[in-house]
């Protein structure tokens, strides 16, 4: 019989990036079967290939309504309501200038100014008709893109998390390059909670800033060091200002957001992003599901209310405000 103390570690490379499932036990169908269901959300959901459900909406703007299948017409639906509140900088429609800026594939290069003031008028949310009747989606300008970027992996960290359940599996941890969702506690003695990594911004892939412990919560981090290339001295970074066609451009270097949720996660370290530390602790203080932690450019590390997560900070090149 398995020691109920061992972990047992799978992998696999999908939607770019490696992922990681660890285990209490020897299951390698468990493991195939969290393997195949992100793999057949991935096909729904990419735009970084020709076909998917998500290609089949773009590739008809401006032409006709798609049918979509339900998980596709749900995500679209709640990054369309993220993208139409009040100053929100998220923006499902993002594509063409996502495309454009290629940031961190092969070719990235700045734009011209003109290429982005062409590309603006494209990403307009309000335009992405959604038919619940039919589960359809029309983009009503021709050349506009949905991205979903942004959520796909909350999205899917879920819907892996739903699976896990099913198959009776309820302490576990899944991450998904970023994206970690973790199940219950890890199963071993001498530890009560999974210690998470975050990485130091722009230090080596194993280098940490520090590590997050929490039990069955999903820890997201969005950093600009995540994708983007250096043109110049500047760096131009992939989570995009809808307003300017360019990168967001603050004090932040890295949002990293804990909640029960990884798709809240996905959301709200975008949106938090966008606003910056200050309005984003305000904000906070107004939705106790959510918490963060913000590191900045300056070498701060700030903290929201702490109910969900520990944070113990490792790197002395930077300190807790
Ligand atoms: P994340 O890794 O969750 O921070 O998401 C970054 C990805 O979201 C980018 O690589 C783009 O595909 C997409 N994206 C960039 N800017 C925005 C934006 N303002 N709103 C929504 N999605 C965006
Ligand atoms: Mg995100």
């Amino acid at each position: 019989m398995s020691s109920p103390e061992r972990v047992y570690s799978y992998s696999a490379t999908l939607m770019g990036s490696p992922i990681l499932l660890k285990l209490f036990e020897d299951n390698q169908q468990a493991a195939r079967a969290v393997f195949r269901l992100i793999k057949q959300l991935e096909d729904l959901l990419t735009v970084n290939r020709e076909h998917s459900q998500l290609m089949n909406v773009n590739h008809a703007a401006g032409r006709h309504h798609v049918v979509v299948s339900e998980p596709v017409f749900e995500l679209i639906s709640q990054a369309k309501a993220v993208s139409l509140l009040p100053d929100s900088c998220f923006n499902l429609t993002i594509g063409p200038l996502v495309k454009r800026w290629k940031i961190g594939f092969h070719g990235d290069q700045v734009p011209s100014l003109s290429d982005i003031q062409s590309l603006l008028p494209l990403t307009q949310p309000e335009k992405v008709q959604l038919a619940p009747s039919s589960c359809s989606v029309f983009l009503e300008q021709a050349g506009m893109e949905i991205d979903l970027g942004a959520i796909a992996k909350g999205y899917i960290a879920d819907r892996v998390r739903d699976l896990l359940r099913q198959m009776g599996i309820d302490h576990a941890l899944i991450n998904l390059g970023g994206n970690v969702l973790t199940l219950g506690s890890p199963q071993h003695a001498m530890q009560n909670a999974w210690g998470i990594g975050l990485q130091k911004p722009f230090g080596m892939p194993d280098e940490l800033l520090g590590t997050i412990e929490v039990v069955g919560k999903s820890v997201v981090t969005s950093g600009i060091y995540e994708r983007y290339f250096e043109q110049n001295g500047t760096i131009y970074h992939h989570i995009l200002d809808p307003n300017t066609g360019y990168p967001l451009n603050n004090e932040l270097l890295s949002v990293t957001v804990i909640s029960d949720d990884s798709i809240d996660g996905d959301i709200y370290t975008t949106l938090l992003y966008g606003m910056g530390v200050e309005k984003s602790l305000c904000y906070l203080s107004t939705l106790p599901h959510i918490e963060a932690i913000f590191v900045t450019k300056s070498g701060e590390v700030i903290l929201s209310s702490q109910r969900q997560f520990r944070f113990t900070l490792l790197d002395t090149d930077y300190h807790l405000a």
